[in-house]
């Protein structure tokens, strides 16, 4: 089929004059559309044409035309490459946004993707067809089960959240078998997590039914073992753990965590979402836990940010593998590859077979980074956050002042009391300066926090500038900082009503402001 592009098509209607589509103002779609215009336009086919009332009964059709945008492509491109242009990406510069693990992504890992024989296959397609997507699956999943140290796991989850979602779901399956078989007389109603936890593990809690019961930090950062001991009981249905927790500290008694939940018959889930803090050194399989989710999106470098898609496998030991989401993709007797359902299995908890071409990326940069290559990636990531911590104690508070792993949580406690310089001040600052903004506010325990993660991609150099940039903002009077940021597309924004009064089309876009 020919596809025409359609430059200068359909005259007539509002041409857009220069200085709208400039750095201070850009059109929305809608303002761009002329009625009449379109991206292609497809050679006549001869058949006779019929019109929508003659192939749909109408009371399916809708009752006026959807008001979409008719735009010609090259007004389409020069659209969407002029607002990629006031974006800030991986791809730009650093992004030490903590927790999120915004690393460069590889190119090699998109081309590999991007291989027709991957890309071109209908997940429909029988496993007769397809096993070198399924040797590509399986190998994905024992190499996890490796670095991980677990039996078993699935590809499935689309993000780090349904990871955790399934994980209870595998937890529940578990507690209602033990009950189910007698081995269990009590029904679990409680999880466990530390007040130092990501957002998302008390709403994957509540929404696998169960109950969270909240345990606090000790002034060393780590979880409370006296205040977890007291919370334990047969009611328990297990502990999630961040590890490193988002102090980006290594909880320092793991050991001890995993016995007492173990004895009184809970399960340990291990929130591997930052996994690229301890990949090659130790594996949460060998500490005793018996679920681990990780995000591909963040420690395997596939894309993320903007919704998606991501992947979160969840890897279990042994005794839960039957309880596994199914589909799997297996290695059969016969070396041939197939789809199997686990017996007991908690069911789909994706379509199809997860976003399998987010799957494929991590394959290739495990296989390109081999072995020793993950193990630098971690190494790298440590150092480097540490450096970071050095280099800026002094300048900023450093609350848990100690060795820190993948990531390091400052505060501006001190020269808010100084200066009024917020969090928040410093982050937009920061802007002005080319980088990306680190977390604020976040892990919760720390007022006016801000948690760094550099991430093993950064060269000493571009270390040196994020602290430099951070040490000026740091000696300035505070006004700067107030203003910031004063050369972004945007300045301030009401970020709460932006995400409360989402104004979807131009046409409701109220008057200028
Ligand atoms: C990012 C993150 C999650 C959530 O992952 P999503 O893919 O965003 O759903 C969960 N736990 C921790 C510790 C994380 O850093």
């Amino acid at each position: 089929m020919t596809r025409v592009p359609d430059a200068a098509a359909a005259p007539g209607g509002r041409a857009t004059s220069a200085p709208l589509m400039g750095r201070d103002e850009e059109p929305t779609v809608f303002e761009l559309s002329v009625p009449g215009r379109a991206a292609c336009s497809f050679p006549s086919t001869g058949l006779p044409e019929w019109s929508a009332e003659e192939l749909v009964p109408a009371e399916h059709l809708a009752e006026a035309p959807l008001a979409l945008a008719e735009v010609s492509e090259r007004d389409l491109v020069g659209h969407v490459t002029r607002l990629s242009h006031r974006q800030y990406s991986v791809d730009l510069g650093a992004y030490p946004l903590g927790s999120c693990t915004m690393k460069y992504n590889p190119k090699l890992c998109d081309e590999s993707a991007a291989l027709p024989g991957l890309r071109d296959v209908h997940p429909a397609a029988p496993a007769a067809l397809t096993q070198g997507w399924l040797e590509l699956l399986v190998s994905l999943e024992e190499w996890l089960c490796e670095v991980t140290g677990m039996h078993s796991a699935t590809l499935q989850p689309p993000a780090g959240a349904a990871g955790e979602l399934t994980g209870l779901l595998l937890m529940r399956a578990w507690h209602d078998d033990q009950l189910a078989s007698g081995a269990a007389t009590t029904p679990r109603t409680k999880v466990i997590i530390p007040d130092s936890a990501h957002g998302t593990n008390p709403a994957s809690v509540t929404l696998g039914g169960y109950e969270t019961v909240t345990v606090p930090s000790d002034d060393r950062g780590c979880v409370d073992v006296a205040a977890l001991r007291e919370a334990l009981d047969d009611e328990v249905a297990g502990i999630m753990l961040t590890n490193p927790n988002t102090l980006g500290l290594f909880e320092e008694d793991i050991a001890e965590i995993a016995a007492a939940v173990h004895e009184v018959g809970g399960l340990l889930y291990y929130d591997g979402a930052n996994l690229n803090a301890i990949l090659g050194v130790v594996r949460p399989g060998d500490m005793g836990f018996d679920i681990v989710h990780m995000n591909l999106h963040k420690t395997f470098a596939v894309p993320h940010g903007g919704g998606g898609p991501g992947a979160g496998p969840v890897a279990v030991s042994e005794r839960l593998a039957r309880f596994l989401p199914g589909p799997r993709p297996v290695r059969t007797p016969t070396g041939a590859y197939d789809w199997e359902t686990p017996a007991d299995s908690i069911g789909r908890v994706h379509g199809w077979h997860g976003n399998a071409l987010a799957l494929a990326r991590a394959y290739s940069y495990i296989l390109a980074n081999g072995g020793d290559g993950l193990r630098r990636v971690a190494d790298l990531a440590v150092l480097n956050a540490n450096w970071i911590r050095h280099r800026l104690r002094g300048t900023y508070d450093v609350p848990f002042d100690r060795p820190n792993m993948h990531e390091c949580v400052l505060a501006t406690t001190t020269l808010k009391k100084e200066r009024g310089l917020t969090a928040l001040d410093v982050a937009k600052r920061l802007l002005e300066e080319g980088f990306h903004a680190p977390t604020t506010y976040f892990p919760l325990i720390v007022p006016e926090a801000l948690m760094i993660e550099p991430t093993e991609t950064e060269s000493l150099q571009t270390l040196e500038a994020l602290c430099d940039a951070l040490e000026r903002i740091a000696a300035e009077s505070g006004e700067e900082a107030h203003e910031a940021p004063r050369t972004a597309p945007v300045r301030r924004l009401d970020e709460a009503r932006a995400a409360r009064q989402v104004i979807p089309t131009y046409d409701a876009r109220p008057a200028e402001q």
